[in-house]
């Protein structure tokens, strides 16, 4: 008790942290605004097939650009959004961006990213049924990515929710896999339909033997399960090889394509329209 007034007080007097607070709070309220007003914008990073290179997804990555200070990453303003309130207007409004956008791309599925705050949220299951219905995306296609955080506190609500999320048709996907404390064991209640190998794991494999066996390990963890795996964070061939030759049927990073907004994307699908729809002989020219 003693110590919690000290360091109430401490707040209080500390000059650097009323600045800290002050500027977070400030962050806070421009992040509300850019909700409000759908100021957020959504980047959409190709997931490549393995086997055909093709493109066959895409991974929405909400963007923030804060007015008079720039982009501000991701990994700074989604904690931010959780613990203020506001991270079910802002997953709402991606969840509905991006089913609304990939619409027009019928040949790709769409993964969203999902917080441990509307994952816990029991209406989140309506409200995904609802988006489905609003934006006419066929379920299937969408795929939600959570990561490992929120399940190791509520397993059993985890198991609960993704039950009632697979009975809309979407897939689920564990985001990260690797950078945390996920036992094998305890993966297999869960029922994901992919799993996402963290880029920490991708980075390392082509430097030393130990991080190459420790990518290869946990993706054969992975396919024991049964579950298909993508790797993510590819910036090079040579990571694009190993994780390959390791048997992750999907790879996602820098070295196929940053991710880019959504013209971008319906023109990569044009392009590859137009070579489809080319004769064969002029192609095999
Ligand atoms: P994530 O879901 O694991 O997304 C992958 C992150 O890795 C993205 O960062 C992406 O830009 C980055 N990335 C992809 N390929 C490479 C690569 O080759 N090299 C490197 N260095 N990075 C690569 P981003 O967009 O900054 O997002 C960071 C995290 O923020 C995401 O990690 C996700 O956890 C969260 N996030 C992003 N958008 C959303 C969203 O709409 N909703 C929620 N709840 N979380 C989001
Ligand atoms: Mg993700
Ligand atoms: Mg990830
Ligand atoms: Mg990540």
């Amino acid at each position: 008790k003693a110590k919690e007034a000290g360091r109430a007080r401490m707040t209080l007097y500390d000059p650097a942290m009323d600045a800290d607070r002050e500027e977070r709070n400030a962050l806070e309220l421009d992040l509300r605004v850019a909700i409000e007003s759908g100021d957020l914008t959504l980047a959409y990073q190709p997931l490549i097939d393995a086997s055909t290179h093709e493109m066959n997804g895409v991974e929405a990555l909400v963007r923030w650009n804060r007015p008079g200070h720039g982009p501000v990453s991701p990994e700074v303003f989604i904690p931010i959004a959780e613990t203020s309130g506001l991270i079910e207007a802002l997953g709402l409004f991606v969840l509905r961006k991006a089913c609304e956008t990939a619409k027009q791309w019928p040949e790709l599925r769409v993964a969203v990213n999902v917080s441990p705050g509307q994952f816990r949220n029991p209406a989140f299951t309506d409200y995904v049924r609802y988006v489905l219905k609003q934006t006419e995306i066929e379920a299937q296609r969408v795929t939600l990515e959570i990561t490992e955080g929120y399940m190791i506190q509520n397993p059993q609500r985890t198991r609960q929710s993704i039950e009632r999320l697979k009975t809309l048709g979407v897939k689920i996907a564990l985001d990260d896999f690797g950078s945390g404390f996920s036992s094998i064991g305890y993966l297999r209640q869960f029922g994901f339909d992919r799993i996402k190998i963290d880029r920490s794991l991708v980075e390392g494999v082509t430097e030393s033997d130990s991080q190459r066996e420790m990518l290869q390990a946990t993706v054969a963890l992975a396919r024991s399960l049964d579950i298909p795996v993508t790797a993510e964070g590819i910036e090079t061939e040579e990571q694009a090889l190993a994780v390959r030759l390791f048997g992750c049927d999907c790879l996602q990073g820098y070295f196929f394509s940053k991710p880019v907004p959504a013209d971008r994307i319906t023109e990569m699908l044009e392009a590859r329209r137009a070579l489809d729809a080319m004769p064969r002989q002029i192609t095999a020219a």
